[in-house]
């Protein structure tokens, strides 16, 4: 095991990873930028490193700066949790000819994953069941509609280097393609800084579903699927699990775990599909990283995932078989943004009051406290507030419980929105798709 690692990353992720950390005996260091200088991460860790720029963001995205940190410090590792670096192969790569450990799979396989054409050649590729689509980028318009034509509308046009939704566009005839297209070349360039995009069949009243998977470069396995159908701007709200009968998840992890294979995967991944009416699979992108709704699978199969990754990253093999995952009961996630409920303006400011639930079956992950200033510049996820029933009736009633006790006093949250989704029947009776935010629009009145 490693003797000392560096977090590059903040908030709830940034104290997990520690928790995670100091369980296995490591040193926990961690960087942090001026607004975070004061938080739970940073007091909390042995060492913290300040990366101090005029632009927040920056402080977590300078990675030759991270790197140099880690270097100063004499940190074997690097754990760069979600967001930021997590996905950025150029930082892979640098730490490995640093000889830093990144905590995650191979710049390479990062680099392969965070194409979406290219992850989608891949995958189709190792026997995942993937939309009909364009194979290659798309350059010119004209090919593009035939292409769209072909695929027959609604289709969807999104970015090849795309994540948490931006630049999407969805097209349901000819006439508007064209200036959709332009819209998400133009939002792919400025977000990513790459405008090749790619055309994909929209499937509709679909459901999103996604695998948790852990490979160590030669094996791997599943810890079962969690649903996440519910979202706003194409961003999860609320994730529960399981969700799939014992054969259907049994068919699906066994392929995605064939996926992860076929490209030497090695630590922690999330395998993402969109699941039509009829129960049709869809790949859409696998995140080579630790994601916000672990803890989900962590409830259900009592696991640790982020002591998993480190130790994988450590160099250890899979510790476990599929046979050693059991599932038992149901969990329910439900990410406490500090937003506005009906419009999800973000709502920054000071928590005058905090308390958050506790008892049997529930887990709160946050760095949020009484005092505590949340800024404006980074995510608005101030807490994650999980609950594990014996079944769906139980984990429902015990979010409800849960979150009549939560008070955060000073911003605005999400909360509001989860207590009348909890109470809503389309819900309660497993009636959801992707656009159930938009179908049940007037839940706040
Ligand atoms: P990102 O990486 O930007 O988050 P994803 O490909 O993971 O993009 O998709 C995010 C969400 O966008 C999905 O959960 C779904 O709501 C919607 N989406 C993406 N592709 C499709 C599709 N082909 N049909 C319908 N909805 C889609």
């Amino acid at each position: 095991m490693f003797k000392r690692v560096l977090i590059a990353n903040r908030g709830e992720i940034a104290l997990r990873i520690s928790r995670a950390l100091r369980e296995l005996g490591v040193e926990v260091c961690i960087i942090h930028g001026r607004e975070d200088r004061l938080s739970l991460p940073v007091r909390l860790s042995d060492r913290a490193i300040p990366l101090y720029r005029s632009n927040p963001l920056d402080s977590y995205l300078d990675y030759e700066a991270v790197i140099q940190a880690a270097i100063d410090i004499g940190a074997e590792a690097i754990h760069p949790g979600y967001g930021f670096l997590a996905e950025n192969s150029h930082f892979a790569k640098r730490c490995e000819e640093e000889g830093i450990t990144f905590i995650g799979p191979s710049a390479e396989v990062i680099s392969l994953l965070g194409d979406k054409i290219e992850a989608r050649k891949a995958m189709e590729s190792a026997g995942l069941p993937v939309a009909r689509g364009s194979e290659s980028a798309i350059s010119d318009t004209e090919t593009a509609s035939k292409l769209a034509e072909k695929i027959g509308y609604p289709v969807i046009i999104k970015a090849a280097a795309g994540g948490g939704g931006i630049g999407m566009q969805i097209v349901n005839e000819e006439s508007v393609f064209e200036s959709a297209l332009n819209l998400c070349q133009s939002r792919a360039k400025s977000a990513f800084g790459d405008s090749r995009v790619f055309v994909e069949k929209y499937i509709e009243g679909a459901q999103h579903v996604e695998f948790q998977v852990l490979a160590d470069g030669t094996n791997a396995i599943h810890f079962g699927e969690r649903f996440c159908s519910i979202q706003r701007r194409h961003q999860k709200l609320v994730e529960e699990g399981p969700w799939l009968t014992p054969e259907v998840r049994e068919e699906i992890g066994n392929r995605v775990c064939e996926g992860a294979i076929s490209v030497g995967y090695k630590g922690l991944a999330t395998f993402e599909f969109l699941r039509d009416k009829h129960g049709d699979f869809y790949f859409l992108e696998v995140n080579p990283r630790v994601q916000v709704e672990h803890t989900v699978t962590e409830m259900i199969t009592g696991h640790d995932l982020v002591k998993l990754g480190i130790r994988i990253a450590a160099g250890e093999k899979l510790p476990l078989t599929q046979s050693q995952i059991i599932f038992s009961g149901h969990a329910i996630q439900c990410r406490l943004n500090a937003e506005d409920p009906i419009k999800f303006v973000p709502s920054p400011g000071k928590l005058w009051d905090c308390h958050f639930p506790g008892g049997n079956g529930v887990r709160v992950d946050t760095h949020a406290h009484i005092g505590y200033e949340m800024p404006g510049c980074f995510d608005s996820l101030l807490a994650k507030l999980v609950v594990l029933g014996v079944d769906r009736n139980e984990a429902i009633s015990k979010m409800k419980a849960a979150l009549k006790e939560t008070t955060l006093i000073g911003v605005e949250t999400v909360i509001p929105l989860h207590q009348a989704i909890m109470d809503e029947p389309d819900f309660i009776a497993r009636d959801i798709t992707i656009q159930y935010l938009e179908k049940h629009h007037n839940l706040l009145g």
